[in-house]
């Protein structure tokens, strides 16, 4: 059974980047007084990038005062931009300091997973206090909520897996019974059963919100971005794109996966389970009615207007392993290569064999890049071809491809019934 009125919103850094987006923000809750939201926030727009550099120059013990004080500075300045009397954000602001002082004060264990873990939470965890200190001052009745308590994970920091029934258990007895028509939670951030801080991967946001959702058996869950929905492909890349009003939780997932940025591909599977539909609306015209993602009867694309949609992913490696013994591309090969690309953390973008050879296109990066180059080496000639793009065209025509990708040099085709997919240069 749904909670009717109950909506999870989802707030991304590029919507609270500055405190001139606080106010729309805030601005956007003022119009939905009649419902009981829980809103999902993000740090404040590349915060966790600049905790990461800073969790870097920790664990090499380097001088990170530099880093340190651009953090602090960027929201000490929108604490002052926003509040009539900041004496209570402050006092706040300056307890959730301490945690971090003291962490950075203490050695680094060896564990570069588990230092970044316990040290980029403070970037939502800043986030959210102000927000919610701000949206106290402009007159709402708000509960802040440590998310850390009530998101269950296991150990695996970085890219923690969630333990989904003890976070229901958690998420649905303290957030359901509370009274705050308003609550304001962070994204991304959770803790283990010894009760250290975990991440559920970069931008895990939306799949923060989704697994909230999910628990508390919402009616709908938002997500405001900074496009007004769903396009039939980057409207900050291509012209003449058209906007989508409606996609299936199916299609969703499959151009998510693709690389359609504008929802984390683990953000469906919990919405798609329950039937909660999800809403991406722009938070710079908020009363546009954005791209609904909801379940399909028919199973079908739920494509509205159905046209063809493409992706595009630069800096791409293509990479061709052929046995040295010129053994068959067979189980055997096939289960070595993908143990050592899970290993090195590499996520297979493409992939195509014939007898005996395999090719595999890949993101660029390049530290697990070079360390599988040096490991397949062993066994295998390795070529590849680096800085390709990867295209993706759902419901392709003759037409689309051709404009795309005329010109370009084809690496790599793939043609499924609905799927057309190239690596080009
Ligand atoms: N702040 C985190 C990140 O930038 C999570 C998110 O934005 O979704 O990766
Ligand atoms: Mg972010």
């Amino acid at each position: 059974m749904t909670n009717k009125n109950l909506k999870i919103f989802k707030f991304g850094g590029a919507s609270v980047r500055d405190a001139q987006s606080i106010v729309n923000l805030s601005n956007i809750l003022n119009s939905y007084q009649n419902d009981k939201l829980i809103v999902v926030i993000s740090a404040i727009d590349k915060t966790t990038r600049e905790l990461t550099k800073l969790t870097d120059l920790y664990f090499q013990q380097a001088d990170y005062t530099t880093q340190y004080n651009k953090i602090i500075n960027k929201h000490a300045n929108i604490i002052e931009e926003l509040f009539v009397d900041s004496s209570f954000i402050k006092a706040e602001f300056k307890k959730l300091l301490v945690g971090l002082k003291q962490k950075l004060a203490s050695k680094p264990s060896s564990n570069y997973d588990f230092e970044y873990d316990q040290i980029v939470v403070y970037g939502e965890l800043f986030s959210t206090k102000i927000i919610a200190a701000y949206l106290k001052q402009q007159g709402f009745n708000t509960e802040w909520v440590d998310i850390r308590h009530l998101m269950r994970t296991d150990t695996n920091y970085r890219n923690a897996r969630v333990d989904w029934q003890k976070s229901q258990e958690l998420l649905q007895t303290h957030l359901l019974h509370s009274n705050s028509k308003l609550i304001i939670t962070q994204g991304f951030i959770a803790s283990n059963i010894q009760g250290l801080n975990t991440t559920l991967g970069i931008e895990g946001s939306d799949f923060s919100a989704a697994i909230i959702a999910y628990a508390l058996d919402a009616e709908k869950m938002i997500v405001w971005k900074d496009v007004p929905g769903f396009y039939s492909s980057d409207p900050k890349i291509f012209e003449n794109v058209i906007k989508l009003d409606v996609v299936s939780f199916r299609e969703a997932v499959e151009l998510a996966y693709f690389g359609a940025k504008i929802i984390h591909p683990k953000t469906i599977k919990p919405l798609q389970n329950k039937k909660i539909p999800l809403l991406v609306k722009s938070f710079l015209q908020p009363d546009a009615p954005g791209t609904i993602i909801k379940n399909s009867t028919d199973n079908k694309t739920g494509l509205q207007p159905n046209v063809p949609v493409f992706i595009t992913k630069n800096s791409q490696i293509l990479i061709s392993i052929a046995p040295l013994d010129f053994s068959f591309i067979d189980e055997n090969n096939l289960s070595y290569i993908f143990a050592l690309l899970a290993r090195f953390r590499i996520k297979v973008n493409l992939m195509q064999n014939s007898a005996i050879s395999f090719s595999i296109c890949v993101d660029n990066i390049s530290e697990g890049f070079e360390r599988l180059l040096s490991e397949l080496k062993h066994n295998y000639r390795v070529l590849y071809n680096k800085d390709l793009t990867l295209i993706t065209i759902r419901h392709y025509n003759q037409d689309i491809i051709d404009e795309l990708i005329t010109g370009r040099k084809v690496f790599v085709q793939q043609k499924s019934r609905r799927t057309a997919r190239f690596v080009v240069r």
